[in-house]
């Protein structure tokens, strides 16, 4: 494909309409560094689209003139650095053609209040009005499948999502962790201007930053003021330093496992912004829903993907049915079954084929749990208080430290209620059916006439949904997704776009 530079707004909207694919954007204001390859090259390797580099310096989001003029220009070096790092097409407007004089199409738009008050809001009036405007404006004229935005900028990163939902527009939002210089600082165009000591300063700030998420790693707290305190030991300026809800920025909560502390520095002329994302453990998904909904493959599919590690909570419930079927026990009887729960150990090991068994008390019995007999006990087993009580907590001991996709009918609910992303997986009884008979791996399913099945999976699903102890429901903050018709893989992609979406990438980095 031929590489192009575009300067006239005329031009990129018929290069947009023009062009046989979908489109990757990703707006820079140029001096562009190992930070923007990256946003660059990610875009690349994400997908076949074309990929689109904006330079343009934009005056409505600089609150200071002096800053706008110094802000550092390499237009040659920006085209070299773009082309060669797989963009297809670079848009360079000048400000006349962004903001035309007189015309009235031109939206200058208001950045919400309730994110753009907190932190660089306070002392920047008017900036992110500005990246708002702007970044409209530049949608509108290149109509882009995906946006590429750092969360070095996270604070812009959480307005600009606010933008596409309130504005309703029809492009993906795909970040990348913030991209840091050898000596530990965030890339940034302005960089170039820090001299020896202030480059000094800053390589203080962050180190700072990235000890208290370390420190918080093991205490679970933080303490801003000692922060404080060692950071006005080097006389640094803090313009803020805070720690905040992550996607609010209201104050962060107690409650809050993933949290934000952001700060800001002044040294000399300069202003720098840092920020690190504390952690009291990984990420936890929860995936609920009824039986035949797909959740297990889905699930299994999604712990690959991003490397976590799968809890098939299910599976726990069938494998103390097996127990209790193979010894025979009267589990009406709630001193046998205290017995049997004492002594059970229930253990998932990855087998040769990567995939993960079952075993009880050191017995696989993975293929075992699949069948019809166990199926047909399980619900009632499973809404028994003390075998709902005693397999919660060892499934919340499994998820101590997160970092795990769990799968079941209460996860989002009771197991794991502080989950960050909840879904609620369902199909309808037709389709439930219709899989459960191709089920390879229950053999007794594909025995039963689909009708059977169909009557099987309401009475489960009644059962299910009416128990007393945690019930099946959608949680609160669950989205629901209805997979009749959708491929594995499409609704793979969709719950790793809404993890994508609400995670902070920065988490997965030590
Ligand atoms: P700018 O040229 O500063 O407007 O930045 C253009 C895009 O690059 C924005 O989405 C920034 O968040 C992103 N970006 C800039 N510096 C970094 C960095 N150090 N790490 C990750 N993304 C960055």
């Amino acid at each position: 494909m031929k590489k192009v530079i575009i300067r006239k707004t005329e031009e990129i909207e018929n290069w947009s309409k023009n062009i046989n694919s979908e489109i990757n954007f990703i707006p820079t204001m140029g001096n562009l560094h190992n930070g923007h390859i990256k946003l660059i090259s990610t875009a690349k390797n994400d997908n076949s689209n074309v990929n689109l580099v904006s330079i343009f310096i934009n005056p409505l989001q600089f609150d200071n003139k002096l800053d706008l003029e110094n802000y550092p220009k390499t237009i040659d070096n920006d085209i070299k650095i773009s082309f060669s790092n797989g963009a297809d097409a670079i848009f360079i407007p000048s400000n006349e053609d962004i903001y035309p004089p007189n015309n009235k199409n031109i939206q200058f738009l208001k950045a919400p209040i309730e994110l753009s008050s907190a932190l660089c809001g306070l002392n920047r009036i008017g900036h992110f009005d500005g990246v708002c405007t702007v970044i409209y404006r530049l949608l509108d004229l290149i109509k882009p499948k995906n946006l590429y935005l750092g969360e070095k900028d996270w604070q812009q990163l959480l307005i600009l999502k606010n933008l596409v939902q309130r504005k309703k527009l029809n492009v993906a939002i795909k970040s990348i962790p913030t991209q840091r210089d050898f000596d530990g600082i965030p890339l940034s165009s302005r960089n170039v201007n820090l001299s020896k000591n202030e480059r000094k300063l800053i390589r203080f700030f962050s180190s700072e930053l990235l000890e208290a998420k370390k420190i918080f790693q093991q205490e679970k707290k933080i303490n801003l003021n000692e922060i404080i305190k060692k950071l006005s030991t080097k006389k640094i300026s803090i313009e803020y330093l805070e720690h905040l809800h992550p996607y609010t920025l209201k104050n962060a909560r107690i409650e809050d496992n993933i949290s934000l502390l952001a700060g800001a520095i002044r040294c000399g002329e300069t202003r720098l912004i840092d920020h690190v994302f504390l952690m009291k453990r990984r990420p936890i998904i929860a995936i609920d829903g009824p039986a035949g909904s797909g959740k297990s493959t889905v699930t299994k599919l999604i712990a690959k993907k991003l490397k976590l590690l799968y809890l098939d909570t299910g599976a726990m419930y069938r494998a103390l049915s097996w127990l209790i079927l193979k010894e025979n026990i009267d589990y009406k009887k709630e001193k046998k079954l205290q017995n049997i729960l004492k002594d059970i150990s229930i253990v998932f090991k990855s087998n040769a084929n990567s995939h993960q068994d079952v075993y009880v008390n050191n017995y696989c019995v993975t293929e075992e749990i699949r069948s019809q007999k166990i199926s047909s006990i399980v619900s009632k087993i499973s809404s028994i208080k003390e075998v709902r009580k005693f397999l919660v907590e060892e499934q919340r001991k499994i998820g101590e430290s997160g970092g795990l996709v769990a799968e079941g009918r209460d996860i989002g609910t009771t197991v794991f209620p502080h989950a960050e992303l909840k879904i609620f997986l369902t199909a309808s009884i037709d389709e439930r059916a219709k899989r459960r008979k191709s089920d390879t791996n229950s053999k007794d399913s594909r025995k039963i006439d689909l009708d059977t099945l169909k009557e099987l999976i309401k009475k489960r699903d009644f059962e299910d949904s009416n128990r007393e102890i945690s019930p099946l429901i959608k949680a609160n903050d669950a989205i629901e997704i209805i997979t009749d018709g959708c491929s594995i893989k499409e609704v793979v992609d969709k719950i790793i776009e809404f993890y994508n979406d609400k995670i902070p990438k920065e988490t997965e980095i030590n």
